[in-house]
C-alpha cells in the first residue's frame, strides 16, 4: 500500500482563489492507497460532452465510475478546480517507464507515482477557454513549486505516457500541436508554467443533490444513504434495523428483526424511534434519521480496541449486519471492543481495503465503509 497521501493539497493551492474539495477527498484513494512516490504530474482531458456539468463530472469520476476514483484534481471550462483524492487514483493506466527528475515512472506505475489533473474538453477539436487554460497552468505551477517538481520534466501528456494509445490533451488552445488529433506541444505548456495569473473562476452554483465543498464527511454520508421507506428491502434496510436495535427500539436477540425487510414491525420500531429522538415522526429513514441511529450530535469518535460504549455497540450491530458477527448471539453487542470484536472488525477491514492503517481502528473511513459497503 502506498503511504503518501496529499493532505496538505489546501497549502499546496492555498494561492489558487477559489478551489474546492469534494466531500472525502481526505479519504479517497485506489484501491493501493497513498501513492508509493512522487514523481510529477500527469496532464488529461476528459472527452466528455461540452454540454456535461462540472459537478456531475466530479460525483461520476470520484464516486460512480467503474475505474473510480479518476484523478486527483478536476478543472472545468469556467475553470472550476475540485480536488477529489488525497490518495492514488485511476487514471493513467499502462504506460511509461518515464524518467523523471525524482526517478523514473516504472512501466504501468503512473497511477501510484503521479498526480492525476482531468480537464473537461470533448477531445475533438472543442476550443479551450482561456480561464482554463489560465487555471490549468496556475494549478501546475502550484503542485511544482508545492512538491519540488521541476516542470521541464515532471509535468508530462497522457500523449506522452502512452503514446499509442493516448492523444490528451489536446484541442485549438495556446500550447499548439503535435500531430492530426491535437495534442498538444508540451514544450510550450512546460515553458508556460510559472508566473501565471490566476483569475477567479466564475463557478457554476452547486446542484442540491450535491454536498457543498466544505461539508464534514458525517453529513456527507447520510446524505449519500439511500432514504427507506416501508417496502424497502436489501442490505441497507438491516443495517438501519441494526441501528434500531442498537438504539433499543427492537429486540436485539431476535434474527427476525434483521431480515432486511422493511415491513410493518420495522416502521413501528422506526417511528417510536423517530418519536424519541425527536424528529418528524413519517416511518421514513433519510439523512436526518441515518443521523439520529448514528447519534451524529455528538459527532463519530474514532474508536479502538479496549472501547467501551454506545458507539462500540453500534459498530458491533453493523459488523453483524454486513456478516462479520452472528446476528443471533446477543453476546456479540455487549458495547465492549474486546478480542472477538476485534477479529470480526480485521476481517471487515481486510474485505474492505481498510487495512493495515492501523489494522482495526473505527474512524470515518471504517464507519463509512460499516454504513454504505464502500470498499477503499
Ligand atoms: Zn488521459
Amino acid at each position: 500500500m502506498g503511504s503518501i497521501w496529499l493532505r496538505d493539497l489546501p497549502t499546496a493551492l492555498a494561492g489558487i482563489p477559489d478551489v474546492q474539495y469534494y466531500a472525502g477527498w481526505e479519504y479517497r484513494s485506489r484501491s493501493s492507497g497513498g501513492f508509493d512516490k512522487l514523481l510529477g504530474i500527469l496532464c488529461h482531458h476528459t472527452a466528455t460532452s461540452p454540454t456535461g456539468s462540472f459537478s456531475g463530472y466530479c460525483k461520476v469520476a470520484w464516486t460512480t465510475h467503474s475505474a473510480k476514483p479518476v484523478a486527483s484534481i478536476n478543472l472545468g471550462r469556467a475553470g472550476e478546480i475540485m480536488v477529489g483524492c488525497a490518495g492514488a487514483t485511476n487514471h493513467a493506466g499502462v504506460g511509461g517507464p518515464r524518467d523523471m527528475s525524482g526517478g523514473t515512472v516504472p512501466r504501468d506505475s503512473g497511477n501510484r507515482t503521479l498526480i492525476g489533473i482531468e480537464a473537461l474538453n470533448n477531445g475533438v477539436g472543442e476550443p479551450w477557454p482561456d480561464v482554463q487554460q489560465e487555471r490549468y497552468l496556475a494549478l501546475v505551477t502550484a503542485l511544482c513549486n508545492h512538491y519540488g517538481f521541476v516542470a521541464g520534466t515532471d509535468v508530462i501528456s497522457h500523449h506522452e505516457y502512452t503514446p499509442g494509445r493516448k492523444i490528451d490533451p489536446a484541442g485549438p488552445s495556446r500550447f499548439g500541436s503535435i500531430n492530426r488529433s491535437g495534442t498538444w506541444d508540451m514544450n510550450i505548456f512546460r515553458s508556460s508554467v510559472g508566473g501565471v495569473i490566476t483569475p477567479p473562476p466564475t463557478t457554476e452554483p452547486p446542484p442540491t443533490t450535491e454536498p457543498p465543498p466544505n461539508e464534514d464527511w458525517i453529513t456527507w454520508v447520510m446524505n449519500n444513504q439511500p432514504v427507506l421507506r416501508k417496502g424497502s428491502t436489501g442490505v441497507f434496510v438491516k443495517r438501519m434495523q441494526h441501528l434500531l436495535a442498537a438504539a433499543g427500539f427492537m429486540n436485539e436477540g431476535n434474527v427476525g428483526n434483521y431480515d432486511g425487510q422493511f415491513g410493518s414491525g420495522t416502521d413501528t420500531a422506526l417511528r417510536n424511534f423517530q418519536k424519541a429522538a425527536g424528529g418528524v415522526v413519517d416511518g421514513v429513514c433519510g439523512p436526518w434519521t441515518w443521523g439520529a441511529l448514528m447519534h451524529t450530535i455528538d459527532g463519530i469518535p474514532t474508536i479502538k480496541k479496549g472501547a467501551q460504549g454506545a458507539d462500540v455497540k453500534r459498530m458491533q450491530h453493523l459488523l453483524a449486519a454486513n456478516g462479520y458477527l452472528s446476528e443471533g448471539n446477543t453476546a456479540n453487542y455487549d458495547g465492549i471492543w474486546g478480542n472477538g470484536t476485534d477479529t470480526a472488525k480485521a476481517k471487515f477491514d481486510n474485505a474492505h481495503g481498510l487495512a493495515p492503517s492501523p489494522p482495526t481502528d473505527a474512524g470515518p473511513k471504517s464507519w463509512e465503509s460499516l454504513l454504505n459497503g464502500w470498499k477503499w
